[in-house]
């Protein structure tokens, strides 16, 4: 499948990863819009939040876990935000699901 975070899984795209075990991995955008802009994501391609079920969710739930022990590590206890883009109008570009984890800076709400 041509996928760039499945290409990232296996090795074929190098990237910065801040963490990984055998369901999920964590690395730096390539791209930030924070000091900090860590993205999360399943090994197992899943192409976005609404392919998430009850079958595949427990990645999820480990995603968050890691999240917020990164935010600790990476001393984002001023706050930090969590986002995740579904679809075309959400502006996902990249169609396998990731999270957003984004930190050292303010942030406006509601996001534009
Ligand atoms: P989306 O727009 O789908 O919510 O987020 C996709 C994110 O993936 C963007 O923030 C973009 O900068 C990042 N990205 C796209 N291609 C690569 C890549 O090859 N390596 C890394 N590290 N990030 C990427
Ligand atoms: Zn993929």
């Amino acid at each position: 499948m041509d996928c760039i975070f499945c290409k990232i899984v296996n090795g074929e795209i190098p990237t910065k990863k801040v963490y990984e075990n055998e369901n999920m991995l964590g690395f730096y955008d390539v791209s930030p819009q924070a000091p900090v802009h860590i993205l999360l994501i399943p090994k197992e391609h899943i192409t976005s939040a609404a392919d998430i079920s009850k079958e595949n969710s427990l990645v999820v739930a480990h995603i968050f876990e890691v999240a917020s022990k990164l935010s600790k590590e990476l001393n984002l206890s001023d706050g930090f935000r969590i986002v995740t883009n579904c679809g075309e109008s959400a502006g996902q570009s990249v169609k396998h699901l990731h999270f957003h984890l984004m930190g050292g800076r303010n942030f406006s709400w509601p996001p534009g």
